[in-house]
Parts: structure tokens; sequence; C-alpha cells
């Protein structure tokens, strides 16, 4: 079984619902027990990624009684709570509203009906929610109406793949290592001087509308701690880039040149299945992936707003640096529909 827990392989199995009902069994004695509570968030990030059908019925009562036992990443709760029943949106919010936890706004925050949604827009606009937390967790709240999704629950798995010829880079759904004449409206104005990963957006289900084909990631120079805004055309080319830094950079900074074939390669998006490794949480083990598309944003920085609009900006993907080397961190792609624009993030690994 593809799941690697901290202490080593699977400690339950997970091949029918009963299984699955087995799990949430253990949800009390894992309150109090770190092991088992850790053993049991990689079992359910697996049944996230192959069998959420599963778990639905178990929604209301992990959500009411057991969620001190159930620590799973927000982007699994986002598939396992997702559509729970209006009556765990009530208790949630109720416990919100007498005590602020952080397990209990991620639950609320995954479980995306309209009731939620509404019930997290109160909470915000009542100053329950101080540390901006559903905002990190990508959620956007305006002035009136409920709250609003800026990402997709729907996750695919970006993998890596070398090709043997350059040109094959210029005709893929997913290129990593695009000259920067096919991202950039004028390369030799450009604040961006990498490139990492330009995406289909028709090729993720739930992104908003879009003019161009695809959308880009890409870095100025800097190793973490920047963020790099520009205007995309229909053609999907960038303008009116504007780069911001956490700190400037370090005058001996590493010189990049993006037209080294270092690291070009092509992106392929998997759905998430029983073929990946569900470990800590996640599916970054699994040989070749170097990060997700879709799903929420990792939720450890806050997310950018639209410069033009003010809106949060929706989540299209994270990557590890890996996918082609320079810097170091997670480089994460956001977009504002109504005006175009996209931005690029680097942040540190935690
Ligand atoms: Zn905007």
């Amino acid at each position: 079984m593809p799941i690697k827990t901290y202490t080593g392989a699977a400690a339950f199995p997970v091949d029918t619902a009963d299984d699955v009902t087995a799990l949430v069994e253990l949800l009390g004695r894992a309150a109090t027990d770190e092991r088992l509570r850790n053993d049991l968030g990689d079992h359910f990030a697996f049944v996230a990624g192959t069998r959420p059908e599963w778990f639905r019925p178990h929604q209301e009562a992990v959500v009411t009684g057991f969620l001190d036992g159930f620590d799973v990443t927000f982007d699994n709760l986002c598939v396992l709570l997702n559509g729970a029943p209006d009556r765990c949106v009530e208790h949630l919010e109720r416990r919100l509203r007498s005590r602020w936890s952080y397990p209990e706004a991620w639950a609320l925050a995954a479980i995306g009906t309209e009731a939620a949604l509404t019930a997290i827009a109160g909470l915000v606009r009542d100053g329950a929610d101080p540390g901006k937390e559903f905002e990190d967790s990508g959620i956007w709240t305006p002035a009136t109406g409920p709250a609003q999704y800026r990402f997709t629950p729907h996750r695919q798995a970006v993998e890596l793949q070398t090709v043997s010829d350059p040109a094959e880079l210029l005709t893929a759904d997913h290129p990593v290592g695009l000259p920067l004449d096919q991202v950039v409206r004028r390369p030799e104005a450009t604040p961006a001087v990498w490139h990492y990963l330009s995406l289909r957006l028709d090729q993720l289900p739930g992104m908003p509308d879009w003019s161009a084909d695809r959308v880009h990631l890409a870095s100025p120079k800097g190793s973490v701690g920047w963020t790099l805004t520009a205007a995309a055309g229909p053609d999907g080319l960038w303008h009116d880039e504007t780069i911001a830094f956490d700190e400037p950079p370090r005058d001996d900074e590493t010189e990049v040149d993006n037209s080294d074939p270092r690291g070009t390669g092509i992106a392929v998006l998997r759905q998430y299945d029983s073929d990946l490794a569900y470990s800590n949480g996640h599916i970054l083990s699994t040989p070749g992936l170097v990060g997700t598309a879709g799903g929420p944003p990792i939720g450890l920085y806050p997310n950018p707003h639209c410069r033009s609009c003010d809106r949060l900006m929706f989540h299209v993907v994270t990557v590890q640096n890996y996918i082609r080397e320079y810097g170091h961190g997670w480089r994460t792609l956001y977009l504002c529909e109504q005006c175009q624009i996209t931005t690029c993030t680097a942040t540190n690994w935690n």
C-alpha cells in the first residue's frame, strides 16, 4: 500500500469502506495518542486521494465528535469534508463564536457549501477571525454576500518529465523552461529571468475563465521571498510586470540564464490515485512529483490580493523549486480572472 507513515509502513488496511469505518473508530483514541494521530492522518490522506466517498458517511460524526484526533492537512480536508451536512456548519459556527480554534475553522472552511460560506462571511465580518485564517486558506470574504473559494478543491499532481529534444517544449501543454519570449511581451525589459512552468488552464477543472490558453509561473532574480505580478494579454504574454521583495536580493545572488537547457522538461498532470505515495499528509515523496495544481494554497502565508481590484487571487498551482532548479522553497501561481492579472510568489518551506 502506498502509505508511508512517520513510523514506517501503513499500520491499517484501507481496502474497503469498512476499513475506513474502522479508522474513524480509532479517532477517539488518537486525540491523546500523537503517534496514532499522525499515522491516521496519512491513512486519511490516502482515503482523500483514492476513495473519498468512503469517508462521506462519517463527516458529521467526525466534525461533531472527533476533530481532536483528526490531524489531516487542509487540502485533504477539503476533499473529505466537502459538502458536509448543514448540521456540521451549525455546530462549527457555534463553537467558533464562543472560542476560536484552528481545527474547527479549517473544518468549516473545508465544507465549501453555501451554508458554510455564509457562516464564514458572518464570522469574518464579526471579527471572529483576527488572524485571517480563512483568507490564508484561500477563502475571500467580500463586503456583502457569502464567502468565496479562491481555489478549486479538485487537485492534480504535477509530475516532471524530461525531454530529449528542447523543441518538444514549444508544443507541450505544460512546458518547463520556455524561452522568455514565449512568456513576456518584452524579454529585454522584464524582471522575469527564469521560467518554471506554464499550464493550459482548460486542463485544470474548476479554474476561472481566462482569455489566454496558458498561464505562466516565472521568477525574477532572487532565491525566495519575492512576489512577481503581471498583466496577461489575450496571447497570454505578460506586460506591466511589477515586483516586490520581502527583503532586497543580495548582491551575490546567483546569476541565472534562462536559455540554459538545464532542467527543461514538461509537466504532466496526474490524477490523485493509489499509484501516488501518501506520506506526512502529502504526495511529494512520490518519485518525479514536484507539486499540486488546484487545491487550496499552502496556507502558511498570506495570499496575494489583486493589485488592480484588491480581490483575493485564485490559487492555480504550487510547486517546489526543484521543478526547475533555481532558488529555494515553494513557487505559487495565482490569478485574478476579472482583471487578467497573474501573481507568482516564492515562499520558504515553512
Ligand atoms: Zn482583479
